[in-house]
């Protein structure tokens, strides 16, 4: 059954597109068919219209970092006092103990706010949480994620081989002083093969700084305590340089947070076009400073948004993060630079590029609309 949706405007985000009036588009429930005006659509089409009305459509926004698992911890950590606090007052709950009405909320609350397509990490919940993403009927990568010094075992598998219809999994490392370097290159080595995206947390505070480069500090000590401290090698990388001696920075790796990162730091991810994902209100959220947003955007790096866990966030509303951004960040964006980090670039990181991220025949027809508060800081 072919249906017609029509909106007064839209930002489709097609190739050399830019904002189109009296749009339509015209699909099957799976697929877009035909995108154009409704003017010139409507001499040939019968079938059901839904009329949107003055809204301007977009497509569907892409959360490309958030801890389902972690739902039930909303309220419960640390805000605003730096990295170990957050995390010492997070691993004092029941922090892996999953609650499914709390996921299922999560979940309900990014569908409701636009977003149709998510990466998840999970560390010891990622089958359970993508059957909830499934149910919910949200598109995803669920990341099982490996933390830990333990080293793979021979033929090791990093993720149940499940496919859904709107869902895979993937293999990701938790971070370079957390989980052993064998294991995130083993991790990275079995995504590739099976071409799935990699996810990794990368230069997020100075205590990694620190641990990667010389294997020292409080949180070390805190790492070691618990048994998870993993060895770098202590040779004064950053932990960017760390990840490229490691080999598993190229263009199906998303670097998460990146929010200590040198200008070499840049170069070294924008050449080995490694995707990153930016969480700024996660890191204004546990007081981490924010990364070179400017910089990152303006040296090429394939750059997306995710909000990270309602652990570390007020929500998982994805155009709030665009809006916290676009109100905070010193160089102006374009209409289209600002709607490709929560779109276009989610997709092509995420490797879902040709069913999401723009509003474009054969792609899924899941949409958005701008909401009118951020319409002037859209559309300078
Ligand atoms: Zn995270």
């Amino acid at each position: 059954m072919k249906n017609c949706i029509r909106a007064a405007k839209a930002i489709t985000l097609q190739e050399g597109t830019g904002l189109v009036e009296d749009f339509a588009c015209i699909h099957n429930g799976t697929e877009i068919l035909e995108t154009g005006t409704w003017s010139s659509i409507k001499k040939s089409f019968s079938g059901d219209v839904t009329d949107l009305g003055d809204v301007i459509l977009v497509p569907a926004l892409i959360n490309a970092h958030v801890h389902l698992e972690l739902s039930h911890l909303e309220g419960k950590t640390l805000q605003g006092q730096g990295f170990m606090p957050w995390i010492i007052s997070l691993l004092s709950n029941a922090t892996y103990a999953i609650d499914e009405t709390a996921i299922r909320n999560a979940v309900s609350s990014m569908l409701k706010t636009g977003t149709a397509f998510c990466a998840d990490i999970s560390t010891q919940n990622c089958s359970k949480v993508a059957e909830l993403l499934h149910e919910a009927g949200i598109g995803f990568y669920a990341f099982c994620e490996a933390i830990g010094p333990q080293i793979p075992k021979e033929g090791a598998s990093f993720f149940p081989d499940k496919t859904y219809p709107l869902g895979r999994l993937s293999g990701a490392g938790h971070a370079p002083y957390s989980t052993h370097a064998d294991m995130l290159r083993a991790i990275k080595k079995a995504d590739s093969a099976a071409n799935r995206p990699y996810s990794i947390h990368l230069a997020e505070n100075e205590e990694e700084d620190e641990i990667v480069a010389k294997g020292t500090g409080a949180f070390a000590q805190m790492l070691s305590g618990a048994g998870l401290l993993a060895d770098c090698g202590k040779k004064g990388f950053s932990p960017v340089e760390y990840a490229l001696s490691l080999g598993i920075l190229d263009d199906s790796t998303l670097a998460i947070h990146c929010v200590r990162v040198s200008d070499n730091d840049i170069n070294i991810l924008a050449e080995t076009k490694t995707n990153v994902c930016l969480c700024p209100r996660s890191n204004e959220f546990i007081g981490e400073g924010r990364a070179p947003w400017e910089k990152i955007i303006s040296s090429g790096i394939n750059t997306c948004l995710g909000t990270d866990s309602i652990a570390s966030n007020h929500d998982l509303n994805m155009w709030n993060e665009l809006e916290y951004l676009l109100k905070n960040i010193k160089i102006p964006l374009t209409t289209q630079q600002a709607l490709s980090l929560v779109t276009k670039n989610g997709a092509k990181a995420l490797m879902v590029e040709n069913l999401y991220g723009s509003i474009e025949v054969g792609k899924r027809p899941v949409f958005a609309t701008v909401p009118s508060h951020l319409e002037d800081l859209l559309f300078l």
